[in-house]
């Protein structure tokens, strides 16, 4: 029986890159969606055609309720053994001038979400005594970045909760890890950055693939990170 693995934010560019790599080492992925449900299922159908186990599953993760139902169908046809919390979003403006809106959306997708979601998810988890929760999180949140307080600081409590989470599961085989990228080649990061901006802030002068970030989270959902747990781990062309 292959063991299952939730992707939040599996329809993103992010995302996507690590629901093929889980499927390729041979994960069953439920690929999450909130609203591009065409794409997911356009990604479950290729890794279905090059004979790998996907399926789609929609919903809000900023919404309790609606996350709590979905999960709770889930659940009932087994445990979910890695949980990768992706789904995030950023909505980026100057201190100022940064609306309730804009700070509480995005601590609502990334903080909040990671709540509703892996709260859900963590007692079958636990039970099966073999786990891997993965949050990505972001080099805002070690370096800070102008214009992404709200950002920063959802990404940053991420960190704090990873640690934290690690130690309480720490004794049942569960390993939590968070995963920060830098600047990664997706339509989030194509709004936010021009080409010689890049070229400026990373040292090697070019963006991360999504391919690169799901390599490293494909290690930590493996048997071989057994020993890694309670760690921010960078990928971001020498950064920092
Ligand atoms: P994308 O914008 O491509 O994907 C974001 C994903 O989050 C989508 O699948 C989207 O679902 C999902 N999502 C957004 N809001 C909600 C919600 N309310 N409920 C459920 N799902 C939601 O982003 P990336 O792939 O670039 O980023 C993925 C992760 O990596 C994010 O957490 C981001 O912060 C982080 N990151 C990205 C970097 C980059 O340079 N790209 C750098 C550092 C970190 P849908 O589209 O189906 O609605």
């Amino acid at each position: 029986m292959p063991k299952r693995a939730l992707i939040t934010g599996g329809s993103g560019g992010i995302g996507a890159a690590i629901c093929k790599k889980l499927a390729a080492d041979g994960l069953q992925v439920i690929i999450h969606t909130h609203r591009n449900q065409v794409k997911a299922q356009a990604l479950a159908d290729s890794i279905i055609a090059a004979g790998g186990d996907a399926a789609v599953l929609a919903f809000d993760v900023t919404d309790a309720q609606a996350t709590a139902l979905a999960l709770q169908d889930l659940l009932e046809a087994g445990p979910i053994q890695v949980l990768v919390n992706n789904a995030g979003i950023h909505d980026d403006a100057v201190f100022p001038a940064l609306g309730a809106r804009q700070w509480q959306d995005v601590i609502d997708v990334s903080l909040n979400g990671f709540f509703h979601v892996t709260q859900a998810v963590l007692m079958p988890m636990i039970r099966t005594r073999w786990g891997r929760i993965i949050n990505i999180t972001s080099v805002a949140a070690l370096t800070g970045n102008r214009g992404q307080v709200n950002y920063s600081a959802a990404k940053g409590a991420l960190h704090a909760a990873t640690k934290s989470l690690a130690l309480e599961v720490a004794n049942r085989g569960i390993t939590v890890n968070a995963v920060a990228p830098g600047i990664i080649a997706t339509e989030m990061s194509a709004n936010a950055f021009a080409t010689d901006a890049i070229a400026q802030m990373v040292p090697m002068k070019r963006a991360g693939r999504p391919e690169e970030v799901a390599d490293l989270v494909g290690f930590l959902a493996s048997e071989k990170s057994a020993y890694i747990s309670g760690q921010i781990i960078s990928i971001n062309g020498a950064m920092t």
